[in-house]
């Protein structure tokens, strides 16, 4: 189809494209049952019954509901014939021939696609690079000023309300961009956090990404966060870094790369108007119509999700999801059958073999949008925690490494620079010794936060050991790769720690090398660590680069 068509051209021409091809599969059908008697050989009836419950599933989709739900009633009849392996009765037979004979006399044009109600628009634009606006509801003066200087540390705007009253009045001048809102607000009205806050979305019309900041952690204080629609519940104290990584979450979230969605489905038309809605609805999809190809799609799309048909002529959609199940790095692919599958007892046996969900066809535009959102969204959230560290949130050693040898064979493929870089934290068992362990980890996640904040979204920062970190930056050659470093160490120095009262300064060491002098992911990582080293030899506090020559490509 002409990417040159807008979205509603094309998916006329769909539709359009299909309703021709009805007429013929209408025809098709009716020829083969016209001459038939109730001794119709089996294998026919079993062609028939293929054949209705495509036209079942397919027919509400392009706008020919009504077509779907006969052709559907004329399907379950076949089926119980099949199933009992007798023949049907003369007059039974009869009045299933007539009524298939009639299928679709009575077709009108379709009813306004269902397409035409409109994909929705993105939510809202990406929040690009400005510094992040927060807004803080807390009465209680010292914790405020602490919050807003530990926020500000991390290079947030923040700006900080005793109650709802002024930060209303600055809310409807300028949106914040996160609401972090304390809820005991002693002396306020309502001195009640969550209250003020559903009551505060209620005028405003709509409500903005909010964190929740506790004394209390029992159910009905969650309960009335979630109503009050609460993005996060942290109980206090909270840590400043646990505080930035919920906001940045937050943030991210908000600009997300699209979902990415593979379509298995061997009625092509059928898959093509998915992609379309999907598309329309700024969701990454791919169809493939073969299901041997589904395994090579998922290794190249790396899909949040797969829609399947449960009925295809190679094989079945369930046989599908145990040969992709086969691969345990798809055990948490969450796999979607979509089909006219009406019963209760055959859903359920279809999900048996490994599938996740199950959604009926036809199934409208909104529908399938809102299904493929949900299930993708809590994917996504999945896999980016199964990856974590868990004190960070940044990617695991073996993920990194995964991940680095991703991007290796991207940059070489696109005759990109890529860029790897180790740090470490200097003298860091001294912080551990003098300030205790506990401390010691708020300097992990502090530094984590901060390269998470300084880098790009298509970076990947690993926790590849205890106080180590390997950082992979795309499209960035080492020149640049070494000034960003440079930045970050310089303001990993200036943040001040604060342990029993005393303010203390911790810093780092880098080492950088870039894939025009190394061309495979282990090589990477061993220059970069040996220029970490002489980093450290040379002092501590600096950033290293590799300077060796490239050396001859490796065959990986
Ligand atoms: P250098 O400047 O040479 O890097 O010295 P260093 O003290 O930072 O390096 P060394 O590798 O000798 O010590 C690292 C220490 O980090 C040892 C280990 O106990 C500590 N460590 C490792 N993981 C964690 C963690 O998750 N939390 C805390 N608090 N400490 C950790
Ligand atoms: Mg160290
Ligand atoms: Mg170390």
């Amino acid at each position: 189809m002409a990417d040159s068509m807008d979205f509603p051209a094309q998916l006329a021409a769909l539709q359009k494209q299909y309703a021709m091809q009805l007429e013929h599969a209408l025809n098709d059908l009716k020829s083969r049952v016209a001459g038939q008697e109730q001794d119709i050989p089996r294998s026919m009836l079993t062609d028939i019954h293929a054949r209705l419950h495509k036209l079942a599933g397919s027919g509400g989709t392009f706008g020919f509901a009504a077509l779907s739900l006969q052709a559907h009633s004329l399907e379950v009849t076949v089926q119980t014939w099949l199933e009992r392996a007798t023949a049907p009765l003369p007059l039974q037979w009869a009045e299933w021939k007539a009524g298939l004979l009639a299928l679709g006399d009575t077709l009108t044009s379709p009813e306004a696609s269902l397409l035409a109600r409109h994909p929705e628009a993105p939510i809202l634009p990406p929040a690009g690079q400005k510094q992040a606006c927060i807004f803080l509801i807390e009465d209680d003066p010292e914790l405020g000023v602490k919050l807003k200087q530990g926020l500000n540390q991390f290079d947030y705007k923040v700006i900080l309300f005793p109650g709802f009253a002024d930060a209303e009045a600055a809310i409807s001048a300028e949106s914040p961009d996160v609401l972090v809102v304390d809820i005991m607000l002693e002396g306020q009205i309502p001195a009640n956090g969550t209250q003020g806050t559903a009551s505060l979305f209620a005028r405003l019309g709509y409500q903005l990404p909010t964190i929740f900041l506790t004394g209390r952690s029992d159910f009905q204080a969650k309960l009335a966060a979630a109503r009050a629609g609460g993005d996060a519940f942290l109980i206090k104290p909270t840590d400043i870094p646990t505080l930035a990584a919920h906001i940045e979450r937050l943030l991210r979230e908000r600009e997300h790369t699209p979902y990415r969605v593979l379509i298995v489905d061997d009625d092509q038309i059928l898959s093509e108007h998915y992609r379309l809605v999907l598309t329309a609805a700024g969701i990454l999809a791919e169809t493939i119509s073969e299901p041997r190809n589904v395994l090579a799609a998922i290794e190249r799309l790396h899909p949040d999700l797969v829609l399947m048909d449960l009925h295809m002529p190679e094989c079945s959609g369930a046989e599908l999801a145990r040969i992709i199940r086969f691969d345990q790095t798809w055990l948490s692919l969450p796999i979607i059958y979509l089909s006219a599958e009406g019963g209760l007892d055959q859903q359920i046996k279809a999900l048996g073999s490994g599938a996740d969900d199950f959604l009926t066809k036809p199934i409208s535009a909104p529908q399938l949008i809102a299904a493929v959102r949900a299930r993708a969204a809590r994917s996504r959230k999945i896999s980016e925690l199964m990856n974590q560290d868990s004190l960070t949130g940044l990617l695991k050693h073996a993920s990194f490494k995964n991940q680095l040898t991703h991007e290796v064979g991207r940059a070489l493929r696109l005759a990109k620079p890529l860029t790897v870089a180790m740090v470490d934290i200097d003298h860091f068992k001294q912080v551990n010794d003098t300030r205790g362990h506990l401390m010691g980890d708020q300097v992990i996640k502090t530094l984590g936060q901060l390269m998470r904040q300084r880098l790009r979204r298509q970076d990947s920062i690993g926790r590849y050991g205890g106080e180590e970190f390997a950082i992979a930056l795309p499209e960035c050659t080492l020149a640049d790769a070494e000034h960003l470093l440079d930045d970050i160490r310089q303001h990993f120095a200036e943040v001040n720690f604060v342990h029993d009262g005393q303010s203390f300064n911790v810093t780092l060491s880098a080492g950088a090398a870039s894939s025009e002098q190394f061309s495979n992911a282990a090589d990477l990582l061993a220059v970069a660590d040996a220029a970490l080293y002489e980093a450290k030899h040379a002092g501590r506090n600096q950033v290293r680069t590799a300077t060796t020559r490239k050396k001859p490509a490796h065959g990986n």
